[in-house]
C-alpha cells in the first residue's frame, strides 16, 4: 500500500537536511519499490514569509492525514522579533500539540567510528546505546495560563505553567516501558520531585504503573539535575529514560553530544497507535550555519529511518539505512562537526552509496 510522506523543511539548515532525508527516500523508492507518495509543505519562517503563520491550517490537515511528517528544523533571527504565537517555534509547537505526538523517543546511540569525535573519553561512552522518551504535549511548553502581563507597580512579569494529569504521565511512561522491554528491561525516570508537585505526582503515577503492568522491568527514579550530572559522568548506566518535556528537551541535547554531535541524533514522536507519526532531528535551524551545504544531515536520515520502523511498517529498511548510516561515517566520510570535511551533499551521497554496496557476510563467502 502506498504510503504518504509530508515533508515539512523549515528553517536554516531545515531545507539542506531534509532533502538529504528526500534522497535517501527516492532511493528506496526506486530501488527497493517502496511505494510512497511524498508531499512538501511550509511551516516556522518560511510559512509565516508566505502565509503569515507559522503554521497554516491546510498544512496541518495535511500532516494529519499523512502516514508520516518528516520535518526538518523552524527558526532563526529573522522571525526572533515576532510575538510569542507568531513566532516559527509555535508552529512546531502546534503541529506537536494537534498531532497528540505525546512520545518522543530520542535514541543516542555512539557510532563505532565516531568514538573520537565525542567530547567525552572514548572509555566512557563507547558501546553508548541510551533511548530518551520525552513527553511532548504537556508540561511547561503548553500549560495555562502563560504569558507575560505588567504589574501594578508597571514592572513585568512572565508566567508559564508546569502542569501534567496523571494520564498524560501514565500513557508516556507506557511507552517507555514497552520500549525497554525490547530493550534491557531498565527504565531511569528523571524529575524534579523533591522541589515540585507535578515531580512528585509524575513519579508516584510512573511507579504505581510498573508495580501494576511492568514488574519485569527495573524502574530507578533520578532527579532531573543529578541525571544530567550522571549522563556525562557514567553514560552507559542508562538504557531507558524517561522524562518530561522540559527536562527531555535539554537531557537530548546533552546526550547528543556523547554521540559527537547534535547533528547525529533523530527522534520519533509517536501518538496512539495507528495516528501518523512526526519525525525529525533533534537539532535546531542552526542559523551560523545554514546555507553553507555542510550541515550534518545524519539526523535527519536516522529519522526516516525511525519512520520506517515506528509508522512505515518497514523496519528491515529502517535497519539497513542505519547500517549504511555507520558504513558511511566508517568510510571517513564526515561533517565538519564530527570531525571531517565532506559535504551535506557529499555525506547524504555516501550513504547513498553504502545502501547500494553489496555487503558480503563472512557466511555468504
Ligand atoms: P541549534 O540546534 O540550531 O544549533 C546549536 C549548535 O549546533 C549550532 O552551533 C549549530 O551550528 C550546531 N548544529 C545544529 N545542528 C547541526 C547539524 N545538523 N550539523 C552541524 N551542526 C549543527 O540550536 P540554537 O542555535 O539554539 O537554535 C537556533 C534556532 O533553532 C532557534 O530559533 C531555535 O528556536 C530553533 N530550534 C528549533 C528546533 C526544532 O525545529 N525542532 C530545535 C531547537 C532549536
Amino acid at each position: 500500500m502506498t504510503k504518504n510522506v509530508l515533508f515539512l523543511p523549515g528553517d536554516g539548515i531545515g531545507p539542506e537536511v531534509a532533502s538529504a532525508a528526500r534522497k535517501v527516500l527516492n532511493w528506496f523508492g526506486t530501488h527497493e519499490n517502496f511505494a510512497v507518495k511524498v508531499t512538501t509543505g511550509l511551516i516556522g519562517g518560511a510559512a509565516i514569509d508566505v502565509a503569515g503563520v507559522p503554521l497554516a491550517p491546510a498544512t496541518l490537515a495535511a500532516a494529519c492525514a499523512a502516514d508520516a511528517v518528516l520535518l526538518g528544523a523552524v527558526g532563526g533571527p529573522k522571525w526572533a522579533n515576532q510575538s510569542f504565537n507568531l513566532r516559527p517555534e509555535a508552529g512546531l509547537l502546534d503541529l506537536r500539540g494537534a498531532m497528540q505526538v505525546f512520545a518522543n523517543l530520542r535514541p543516542a546511540v555512539l557510532f563505532p567510528s565516531l568514538s573520537e569525535a565525542s567530547t567525552l573519553k572514548p572509555e566512557t561512552v563507547a558501546g553508548l546505546d541510551l533511548m530518551i522518551v520525552r513527553e511532548l504535549t504537556g508540561g511547561v511548553y503548553f500549560g495555562e495560563p502563560r504569558g507575560v502581563t505588567e504589574l501594578p507597580d508597571g514592572k513585568r512579569r512572565g508566567i508559564n505553567t508546569h502542569s501534567y494529569t496523571c494520564d498524560e504521565i501514565r500513557r508516556v511512561a507506557r511507552v517507555a516501558f514497552e520500549l525497554a522491554r525490547e530493550r534491557k528491561g531498565v527504565v531511569c525516570s528523571a524529575d524534579k520531585a523533591n522541589v515540585m508537585e507535578a515531580g512528585l505526582l509524575w513519579r508516584e503515577e510512573v511507579q504505581k504503573l510498573r508495580d501494576a503492568e511492568y514488574s519485569d522491568v527495573k524502574l530507578s527514579h533520578m532527579l532531573a539535575d543529578n541525571c544530567a550530572m550522571q549522563l556525562v559522568r557514567a553514560p552507559l548506566q542508562f538504557d531507558v529514560i524517561l522524562t518530561d518535556n522540559l527536562f527531555g528537551d535539554i537531557l537530548s541535547d546533552q546526550a547528543a553530544m556523547l554521540t559527537g554531535s547534535l547533528g547525529m541524533l533523530p527522534s520519533a514522536s509517536l501518538g496512539a497507535p495507528g495516528k501518523p507519526g512526526l519525525y525529525e532531528p533533534i537539532h535546531g535551524s542552526a542559523p551560523d550555519i545554514a546555507g553553507k551545504n555542510y550541515a550534518n544531515p545524519c539526523g535527519m536520515i536516522l529519522s526516516l529511518a525511525l519512520a520506517f520502523r515506528h509508522t512505515l511498517e518497514r523496519p528491515d529498511l529502517a535497519a539497513r539505512l542505519e547500517c549504511a548510516v555507520s558504513r558511511a561515517l566508517e568510510n571517513g566520510v564526515r561533517t565538519r562537526d564530527i570531525g571531517g570535511a565532506a559535504s551535506t551533499a557529499e555525506l547524504t551521497d555516501a550513504v547513498l552509496f553504502a545502501l547500494g554496496e553489496k555487503v558480503v557476510h563472512v557466511a555468504d563467502v
